[in-house]
């Protein structure tokens, strides 16, 4: 076996999960991003504590198979149906039992969320089940969400959907939040044009101009795609030391377009991954995507790699290193003092038969999934496989 440390997925919504396979017949021509949507909003209306239970305890069983070891669920819908008040809140309970359960380390990004556009418009129809209504509503249920948060593997931390679900001086509020509890923050991020275009005619700026304006980029702000930031933009993003979050799988299934990686990274911008929507779960099938679209679309190879050139060990950091720190978590490397969260690697595994070992990271990255892995460790327990059961024991 090889030992890598244990795969963070920076941003995922577990309950979309229940969307797999949904969505992708086109009677009616182009589907979109919206299209998508409009699916997902009627399955949050169908959506019990029971159901969201099970979907997101499947979509973290399912991360521990695929060596995942921490999650940060981006989590927004929080109650089961707004016309019952017993019925408020309970989903924030549900998604943190479902991550014990299955044994998965995460950080609840508690999400504040408000209203249906940037011109201020209400929440409809599924959204208002996310809705977190007043500043002092939203913190009350942060400090709720924290105090039902169970030791060493799960904590929380606040917020923000977007900058079109949330206004910015309340976003602002909310990162200041953050700050003083000393967590992470996270926030989508220019994932569409339409986002851009509705900020533009609102606010005259981009939302990522808009939130550097209002002090909401720093070290520990991730956003979440930046599909369609631009280069202006992204250098002072990056003067300010935040972090990106792509998505390569749901990117490329809803259409959202390919980012401008080579600035990214030029820039400096540290890089995490998501499997967000949870239509596929697997970390190096994420990577790949990265690096092939890029490939792709500029007709040359090697977007992300290291100073000797390489892209294996470039691309693992994305899926360890860069994860854990995007959400403010010890783990993302074997080394003192870190959390013991492995992934491990059945070397005989036909996908790696005749595999030089010293380009092994290559061959993980570029030619496996989650079919070569033996074992997964989350804080000291091997929660699938691991060395007992390699030697035929427990
Ligand atoms: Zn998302």
């Amino acid at each position: 076996m090889a030992i890598l440390p244990g795969f963070v997925n920076a941003h995922s919504h577990a309950f979309q999960r229940g969307m797999r396979g949904q969505g992708e017949t086109f009677r009616e021509g182009q589907g979109s991003f919206f299209t998508w949507r409009a699916s997902m909003y009627e399955l949050v209306a169908s959506l019990d504590a029971e159901r969201a239970y099970r979907t997101s305890r499947t979509a973290f069983e399912e991360m521990l198979d695929a060596g995942i070891t921490t999650v940060g669920e981006f989590h927004y819908i929080h109650h089961a149906a707004d016309e019952e008040e017993n019925a408020r809140w309970m989903l924030d309970g549900a998604i943190l039992r479902a991550a014990r359960d299955a044994g998965i380390r995460i950080v609840l990004l508690h999400c504040d969320y408000v209203r249906g556009g940037f011109d201020d418009r209400p929440l409809a129809g599924g959204q208002v089940r996310f809705n977190t209504r007043t500043l002092e509503t939203y913190l009350a249920s942060l400090d709720r969400a924290e105090k039902i948060a169970e030791g060493p593997l799960q904590s929380v931390a606040a917020v923000s959907h977007s900058t079109r679900a949330v206004p910015i001086d309340r976003i602002a509020a909310v990162h200041a939040e953050a700050t003083r509890r000393g967590s992470v923050f996270h926030l989508h991020l220019e994932e569409v044009v339409q986002e851009i275009d509705d900020c533009l005619a609102i606010h005259d700026r981009t939302p990522m101009r808009l939130l550097l304006e209002h002090g909401v980029i720093d070290e520990r702000t991730t956003a979440v795609h930046c599909t369609h930031s631009n280069a202006e933009d992204l250098q002072d993003f990056a003067a300010a030391g935040a972090r990106i979050c792509l998505c390569p799988n749901t990117e490329g299934n809803l259409g959202d377009g390919i980012c401008d990686l080579a600035t990214m990274r030029e820039l400096g911008i540290p890089i995490a991954i998501g499997t967000d929507l949870n239509s596929r779960i697997a970390p190096t099938e994420d990577l790949r995507w990265i690096e092939y679209v890029q490939r792709v679309r500029h007709q040359m190879r090697g977007a992300v790699v290291d100073q000797a050139g390489r892209t294996g060990r470039a691309l693992l950091d994305i899926a360890t290193v860069n994860g854990a720190a995007s959400l403010g978590v010890e783990s993302g490397s074997i080394s003192v003092g870190r959390f013991a969260d492995f992934v491990a690697i059945d070397l005989d595994h036909r996908t790696l038969e005749g595999v030089d070992p010293d380009q092994l990271a290559e061959a993980i990255v570029m030619g496996t999934g989650p079919e070569c892995l033996a074992g997964t460790c989350v804080g000291g327990t091997w929660v699938r496989g691991g060395p007992d059961a390699a030697r035929g024991g427990a």
